[in-house]
């Protein structure tokens, strides 16, 4: 390891949805431990380059290429391409998300394809396509939701069952790539302050009162977790869904 520039020097990640929120805190945070970064995004060109700004700031090589986790050529160009650029592969972080909300009668099956495409289709190819790049020891982390654990309000079902694929896919592709030393692993967010869930929204009083800590989570926060699983310190943990959820599920 080389001490000087973190836990992670010489390591390449790949975050999905990297822009804003918890995937751009998560972009740093590695950035920060020492790997150089590729992220996607959807629209928000403006938003992915200031990240990418705030990674070559601190010394590391970044990437911001604009892929649709929903359109599987995208994803599968997005990896490739990451490895191209900065030369490997290390750490899949398939974060990118959105927020379908309203009961099943007005939910569409436009809707329902969509929010399936983006986080289930688009976490397997993206992790089949980085499946030929990662090297043994490499990481796979994906980002799921405390409504995984637990629902105590309506209007979220599509959401929630979007998400709890990836407790399936997360298990067996410990199974899988445990033989190469990957390790696999599911991070739920809980209540998180970013543009999805706005901590002074006025839907925010009664989410806070589900957490037991009695506050949003910083984004950094969640990151945090991510940056102990992708570091040297998460190479025993694989196939594990881990809250970091202030409580919520408690
Ligand atoms: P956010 O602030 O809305 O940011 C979403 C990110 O995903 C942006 O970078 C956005 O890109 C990107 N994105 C959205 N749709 C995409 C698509 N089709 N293809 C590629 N990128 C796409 O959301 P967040 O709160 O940071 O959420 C990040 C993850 O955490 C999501 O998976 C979410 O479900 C999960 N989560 C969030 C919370 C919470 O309370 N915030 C709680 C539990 C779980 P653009 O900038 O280009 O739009």
């Amino acid at each position: 390891m080389d001490t000087e520039k973190g836990p992670l020097a010489n390591k390449v990640a790949l975050v999905t949805g990297g822009s804003r929120g918890i995937g751009a805190a998560i972009a740093l945070g590695l950035a920060r431990d020492g790997a150089d970064v590729a992220l996607t995004y959807l629209n928000r060109a403006d938003r992915a380059d200031r990240v990418v700004d705030q990674i070559t700031a601190l010394g590391r090589k970044a990437v911001a290429i604009a892929a649709d986790n929903a359109d599987p050529a995208a994803v599968t160009a997005a990896v490739d391409q990451t490895a191209g650029t900065l030369d490997r592969l290390d750490i899949l972080v398939n974060n990118a998300g959105v927020f379908p909300y309203g009961s099943i009668e007005d939910t569409s099956l436009a809707e329902l394809d969509h929010t399936l495409g983006v986080h289930v289709r688009g976490v397997f190819v993206a992790t089949q396509a980085a499946l030929r790049h990662l090297a043994d020891g490499g990481r796979v982390i994906n980002i799921g939701s405390c409504l995984v654990e637990r629902v105590p309000y309506p209007g979220v079902a599509l959401y929630a069952m979007s998400k709890s694929a990836l407790v399936g896919l997360t298990r067996g592709l410990a199974r899988d790539l445990g033989g190469r030393a990957i390790t696999v692993n599911l991070v739920h967010p809980g209540s998180t302050d970013t543009e999805m869930n706005p901590a002074d929204s006025t839907e925010a009083a009664a989410e806070r009162d589900f957490i037991a800590l009695g506050r949003y989570a910083e984004p950094a926060e969640v990151a945090a977790t991510v940056r102990h699983l992708a570091g040297p310190g998460g190479r025993y943990i694989t196939g594990a869904s881990i809250s970091v959820d202030g409580g919520f599920a408690a």
